[in-house]
C-alpha cells in the first residue's frame, strides 16, 4: 500500500526553506526588536507593493484583518454588511464583532464567489452599508459587476483575500487593490502563510491605513494617549514578518504550481458524477480545489480507500450555524446551500508530486 496523499503538507512546504528560516530567525533573535520593527516595516512595504496597493498594516491574524478592517471603514453598530454564507463565517463574525448586521447574499454557483446579480437584488430592496467579497477558494470574485454595483447604489466594498494572495484580473489587477481596503490572512496553510498567526489590512487610502495603525495597538495615537474606540493588541511580531519576507520571493512560483495542479484536475477529471471547477487562468491561485458531486460521502469514502485525503470546505451554510438558533432560519440561498452540500476538496499544494496528482485523477476516474 502507497502511502495517503494528503490534502496539505507543510512539511514539505517548509523544508526546503529550513536554513533559510532559521538565519532569518537568528538575526530577529540577534537585533533587539520583537514587535514593530525594522522586519514588520520592511515586510509592510514589500508586500504593498506586491499587490499594488499604496498602504499595508499588519496585525495578529486574517480574522482581526477583517475585523479592524471594517472598523476602520465606519462599520459599527446599526451598519448592514451583505455577505457570502459558504466561506466558513469569517467575514459574518467580523460583521457580528463589529456590532453591524449581515446580510446574506447568494453565491454564483460555478464560480462559489458572490453572485453579483443577488447582491443587485439584495441592494435594490434594502440599505446595504459595504459588502465582503471573499475571493473563496483563491478565484477572484466578479470585481467588475461588483465595483459597478458599488457606485450605482453607493455602499463601501472590502475583500477578503485570505485564499487569494496574487490573484489577478485579465489587466494584472490584484485582489486586494479592488475595494476601499482588503484583509489577508497568513495562517500556515495559506498561499503565504507564517509559521504561526499573522495577517494584514491593504489600502490605498492613507487615512484608513493611519486609523488601522492606531487599531491595531490600544487605539492610541500615540503612547498612551487613547483616541480610538475598538482598539487592541492586534501585532504581527518580528518573527513572522522575517519569515513572510523570506517566502514572499517564493510565492508566485507556487502559485503557478497550485494552478498548474488544479488545471490538469479540471481537464483530466472526467466522471458523470463529479462536477470540476472550469480550467483557470490568473484569477484563480488555487487555495483550495474544490469539486461538487451528489454523493459526497461516497465519493470521500472511495477516495480514502483509493489512499487520496479529502476534505470539505465547508459544510455549513453560515446562516445555519448553531450560534444563531432560528434567527435566520427564514433564509433559503439555493446556490450556497447546494454548494455546501456537495462541494469536496482535493490535494493542492505546490509540492504535489506529479506523480500524486495522476494518483488523485485516476482515484476519482475510476470512481
Ligand atoms: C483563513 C481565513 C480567514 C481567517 O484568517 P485567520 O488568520 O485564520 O484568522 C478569513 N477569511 C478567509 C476566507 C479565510 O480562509
Amino acid at each position: 500500500m502507497t502511502t495517503t496523499v494528503p490534502v496539505n503538507a507543510l512539511d514539505r512546504h517548509i523544508a526546503p526553506l529550513a536554513s533559510r528560516l532559521e538565519q532569518a530567525a537568528a538575526e530577529v533573535i540577534a537585533s533587539g526588536y520583537y514587535v514593530l520593527g525594522p522586519n514588520v516595516k520592511a515586510f509592510e512595504k514589500e508586500f504593498a507593493d506586491w499587490c499594488g496597493v499604496a498602504n499595508c498594516v499588519t496585525v495578529a491574524n486574517g480574522t482581526e484583518a477583517l475585523e479592524l478592517g471594517l472598523r476602520s471603514l465606519g462599520i459599527r453598530e446599526g451598519k448592514t454588511v451583505a455577505v457570502v454564507g459558504n466561506a466558513a463565517m469569517y467575514g459574518t463574525t467580523a460583521v457580528l464583532a463589529c456590532g453591524a448586521s449581515p446580510v446574506f447574499v447568494d453565491i454564483h454557483p460555478v464560480t462559489s464567489t458572490m453572485d453579483p446579480k443577488a447582491l443587485e437584488a439584495a441592494a435594490a430592496t434594502q440599505r446595504i452599508d459595504a459588502v465582503i467579497v471573499t475571493h473563496l477558494y483563491g478565484r477572484l470574485a466578479d470585481m467588475q459587476a461588483i465595483m459597478a454595483l458599488a457606485s450605482k447604489y453607493g455602499f463601501t466594498v472590502f475583500e477578503d483575500c485570505a485564499q487569494a494572495h496574487g490573484a489577478r484580473d485579465a489587466s494584472g489587477r490584484k485582489a486586494g487593490s479592488f475595494g476601499s481596503a482588503a484583509s489577508f490572512s497568513f495562517y500556515p496553510t495559506k498561499n503565504l502563510g507564517a509559521l504561526g498567526d499573522g495577517g494584514a489590512i491593504v489600502t490605498n487610502d492613507t487615512t484608513t491605513a493611519d486609523t488601522l495603525s492606531k487599531l491595531r495597538q490600544y487605539g492610541w495615537n500615540g503612547k498612551y494617549r487613547n483616541e480610538l474606540q475598538g482598539g487592541r493588541n492586534s501585532r504581527l511580531d518580528e518573527m513572522q514578518a522575517a519569515f513572510l519576507r523570506v517566502m514572499l520571493p517564493l510565492l508566485d512560483d507556487w502559485n503557478a504550481r497550485r494552478r498548474e495542479i488544479a488545471n490538469r484536475y479540471s481537464n483530466e477529471i472526467r466522471h458523470d458524477r463529479i462536477t470540476v471547477p472550469p480550467a483557470s487562468g490568473d484569477d484563480f491561485v488555487a487555495h483550495l480545489y474544490v469539486v461538487r458531486t451528489v454523493d459526497r460521502e461516497g465519493l470521500q469514502k472511495h477516495l480514502a480507500a483509493a489512499g487520496i485525503a479529502s476534505d470539505v470546505h465547508y459544510p455549513v451554510p453560515d446562516y445555519r450555524q448553531p450560534l444563531f438558533g432560528n434567527r435566520y432560519s427564514g433564509i433559503t440561498l439555493a446556490a450556497t446551500d447546494a454548494a455546501c452540500a456537495s462541494v469536496v476538496t482535493l490535494p493542492c499544494f505546490p509540492e504535489l508530486t506529479d506523480e500524486e496528482v495522476t494518483r488523485v485523477i485516476e482515484a476519482c476516474n475510476r470512481w
